[in-house]
């Protein structure tokens, strides 16, 4: 970290700001220029408050020079992490498919989850414990939805991928061997719950909070890798911004930068990211050609009597058309994206 000290600055407040930085048990590296005089913080930054320099009267500003998350860092770990949620591998060229509806419904889920794994999905999402804006709307099946997809997931061999909200659920997901939690994009700063999941084994897919810059994301993944769990895979899911025509801003940008960032999986979801059926399959293909890992598309038989984000399901047919048009993006830019 670096401290650009302020022209006015005396040299009594100059050395009692370096002896307060040595106090907190870092060294010091004082350059004095012509303009201006540069302080350098040496050794564990964490110890220090940014803000706290910043707001300091003889500092003018403050630059880190390395980023605060190591374990995601690419830096520390130059090759892609590959997880593997039951013999299905993301990451590193591999390249996956995370498909079904919004909310897991009851019978109709085997059906939805039939015609996705015939159209090339590879794994299924539902979701059984939903973060509804609204206390008022349905909340999901519950533990009764775990059973479903455990139900699914024994027919059809395929993954399953569902949401986690509450830290106390775990043993629920952990005791039927849940392939992947989501945390979603509201949970994305739930310290406890990530704190939580970081002493699990399960792969974890982490949804970007809708108003979370990419450096506090990945943050976020840190807080569940510094617990031991490194199974983690980063998920595009919109955020917030002015525009109001579609539910949230697809950040395309998010994808070619954690590739450049982290050696974590890259998950992209186009239906949360733009909320209508139309705009869901360009998008994915556009995910797909800047370098996604993999897509978390929501798929329904019957979108217009959905529990949930009905408006931006695709219909299995949908689906399919979608699946095959991504198969050509995956072979036009092969895997040499980044
Ligand atoms: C979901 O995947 O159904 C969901 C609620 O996503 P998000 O957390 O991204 O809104
Ligand atoms: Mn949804």
């Amino acid at each position: 970290m670096i401290a650009v000290i302020r022209q006015s600055a005396t040299t009594d407040q100059l050395d009692h700001f370096v002896a307060w930085v040595e106090a907190k048990g870092l060294k010091t590296n004082v350059s004095q220029g012509e303009d201006e005089t540069i302080v350098g913080l040496i050794g564990d930054v964490s110890r220090i408050d940014p803000f706290l320099l910043e707001s300091m009267d003889i500092v003018e500003r403050v630059q880190r020079v390395s980023e605060p998350f190591k374990k995601a860092n690419r830096k520390f770990h130059p090759e892609d992490t590959v997880i593997e949620c039951r013999g299905v591998k993301i990451g590193g060229g591999n390249f996956q498919v995370m498909a079904g509806p919004c909310s897991v419904e009851g019978k109709n889920l085997i059906e939805i989850a039939r015609a996705c794994q015939k159209a090339g999905a590879t794994m299924i999402r539902g979701g059984a414990f939903k973060p509804r804006t609204s206390p008022y709307s349905n909340q999901g099946m519950g533990e009764r939805g775990l059973d479903l997809l455990v139900e699914v997931r024994k027919e059809l061999g395929m993954p399953i991928v569902t949401e986690i909200m509450d830290a106390r659920d775990i043993e629920l997901f952990v005791d039927r061997e849940i392939d992947v939690m989501q945390v979603g994009a509201r949970n994305m700063q739930n310290f406890t719950l990530l704190k939580e999941l970081g002493r699990t084994d399960t792969p974890i897919l982490l949804k970007r909070g809708m108003a979370a810059t990419i450096d506090e994301w990945l943050m976020s993944a840190e807080y569940i890798m510094s617990e031991g769990n490194d199974k983690v895979m980063l998920c595009e899911r919109g955020i917030r911004t002015f525009e109001t025509r579609t539910r949230n801003t697809f950040d395309l940008n998010a994808i070619p930068v954690l590739h450049h960032l982290t050696h974590l999986p890259i998950v992209a979801d186009p239906s949360h990211a733009t909320g209508y059926t139309r705009y869901v399959a360009p998008m994915a293909l556009a995910a797909t050609a800047a370098g996604a890992d993999a897509l978390e598309i929501e798929v329904h038989d019957d979108p217009s009597n959905a529990w949930s984000d009905g408006g931006q399901a695709l219909t299995p047919s949908m689906f399919a058309d979608t699946m095959r048009r991504v198969g050509l993006i995956r072979d036009a830019v092969t895997q040499e994206v980044r």
